[in-house]
């Protein structure tokens, strides 16, 4: 068995709540997609797939992924949520295009070394951080 898994089955009984084939394949698919997925375009996969599953135990078991540390949840853009899988260790930013909606991944480790000042700087501890920026991709520049 994958290691997530493990975990996800293990933290599914610690808080009483049933390991479904459902929500084992739910983690399966975003754990075999590297990119930002959205509930309706997972739904729309699935689907495709001839996999039956409910929009409400997808938002659910997504929901259940972000709070055991498996599954990231982002708002790129306006008002569009995506997940995507943690891989552990490796952080990473976003860069969001507002014109065609394309997401650029970077990773900065000045950047963050920076963030740690500052914080330290404020006597602040860091819980969750999230940095996005807007803007238009290269493509879209050249097309404006
Ligand atoms: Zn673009
Ligand atoms: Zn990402």
């Amino acid at each position: 068995m994958k290691r997530a898994e493990k975990f996800f089955i293990q933290y599914l009984r610690d808080n009483n709540l049933k390991v479904t084939k459902e929500r084992l394949m739910l983690l399966d698919e975003l754990f075999e997609s590297t990119g930002h997925l959205d509930a309706d375009s997972l739904l729309f996969q699935l689907r495709h797939q001839g996999k039956r599953v409910s929009r409400a135990t997808i938002y659910r078991t997504l929901d259940l992924l972000v709070q055991c540390g498996l599954a990231r949840k982002s708002r790129l853009g306006r008002e569009h949520y995506v997940y995507e899988r943690v891989t552990p260790g490796k952080r990473h930013d976003h860069m969001v295009c507002t014109g065609c909606g394309k997401i650029i991944e970077f990773y900065d480790s000045d950047l963050d070394e920076r963030q740690r000042e500052v914080c330290m700087e404020h006597g602040f501890r860091p819980t969750f951080y999230s940095l996005q920026i807007q803007g238009l991709c290269a493509e879209c520049q050249d097309s404006e």
